[in-house]
């Protein structure tokens, strides 16, 4: 049954006014490199909560389109420790390295519609000539074959609407830069294989961290370009080691336990702005029922960073940049 989201008390309502709540989908998405940190906890939990407190479904995708980066067992283990974290999601995983035909598929039309191009420049070149890609091999007519795919450039976003950032611009030559669909190595690029998943899978709600702002625009003209509709975007404070760089292996962000759940979880909460001083939980399915209920737009913080530092596996400050 489709029930009216304004018929809602006021604290379960959707960052989405007007939407369906029986149709909202959710999505996490972990590029299974290495596996789960508080930074990817903070990305999980933002977009199940949003979905939960919507009523709607959280689904999970591995990302192992790139696999040059991807490590063997990392999958299994992200998707333990969600398991262990209480975040149970909703039907099968998706494995993008299983779906390259329907990521050729959708190339095939581009590239029928002749919107694709060959492009041989080096990093160097494109260095050399200012940074941003300049658009150079458009008229070229280079051979596919061994060769980066660009795709044109018409649909430019200059600036959208996030739904806890606000209105977000997009500079020139990010929004006019012909990207890259398909790597010189052969692999389709992460631009691509994200709006085809997110538009097969129904995904309405994409909540995520705050280093995908800009890449968004790409992902929102690339929905114009194949007539997807978009799904509502909302970017939550990225967790950073230090200003400008994400918790990650390099900066060696510990992995988190898989046997102490709860202590992660509540830094968790807090980093997303929720008061946790007067209660208490001694289990994740308690403390993640208690959440969804209190869930808010509201209660979010709106930077884009936020740094971490962590002592230990129940230790975690944090202070806002
Ligand atoms: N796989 C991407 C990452 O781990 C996230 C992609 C997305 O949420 O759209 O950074
Ligand atoms: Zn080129």
């Amino acid at each position: 049954m489709h029930r009216s989201q304004d018929r809602l008390p006021e604290h379960k309502q959707s960052h989405a006014l007007g939407s369906s709540l029986t149709t909202y989908r959710g999505r996490f998405a972990p590029s299974p490199s290495g596996p789960l940190h508080f930074g990817s906890l903070v990305a999980a939990l933002a977009s199940y909560l949003d979905a939960k407190a919507n009523q709607g479904q959280w689904l999970v995708r591995m990302e192992d389109i790139d696999t040059p980066r991807v490590i063997s067992g990392a999958a299994d283990a992200i998707l333990t420790t969600l398991d262990s974290y209480g975040l149970h999601w909703d039907g099968e995983v998706v494995y993008q390295s299983q779906r390259h035909n329907l990521y050729q598929d959708i190339l095939a039309s581009l590239i029928g519609k002749q919107h694709v191009y060959a492009c041989t420049c080096t990093r160097k070149q494109i260095k050399a000539r200012g940074g941003s890609y300049d658009n150079h091999c458009r008229v070229a007519n280079h051979q596919f074959d061994s060769n980066a795919l660009r795709l044109k450039q018409n649909y430019p976003i200059f600036e959208f609407q996030d739904d806890l950032q606000g209105q977000v611009h997009i500079p020139k030559d990010i929004a006019c830069e012909d990207y890259i669909v398909k790597r010189r190595d052969g692999l389709f690029a992460y631009q691509l294989v994200v709006v085809v998943d997110d538009h097969q899978q129904g995904i309405t709600h994409v909540v995520r961290g705050a280093d995908l702002l800009e890449p968004t625009a790409r992902q929102l003209s690339l929905f114009k370009q194949l007539n997807y509709t978009a799904p509502h975007f909302m970017h939550v404070p990225l967790a950073v080691a230090t200003a400008g760089f994400k918790l990650s292996k390099q900066n060696h962000a510990p992995a988190i336990d898989n046997n102490k759940p709860l202590p992660a979880l509540v830094a968790a909460l807090k980093f997303l702005g929720f008061n946790l001083s007067h209660v208490h939980f001694d289990n994740v399915g308690t403390l993640l029922e208690w959440a969804v209920s209190q869930y808010h737009i509201s209660l979010l913080p709106n930077n884009k960073e936020i740094q971490v530092i962590q002592q230990d596996s129940e230790h975690y400050e944090f202070t806002p940049l």
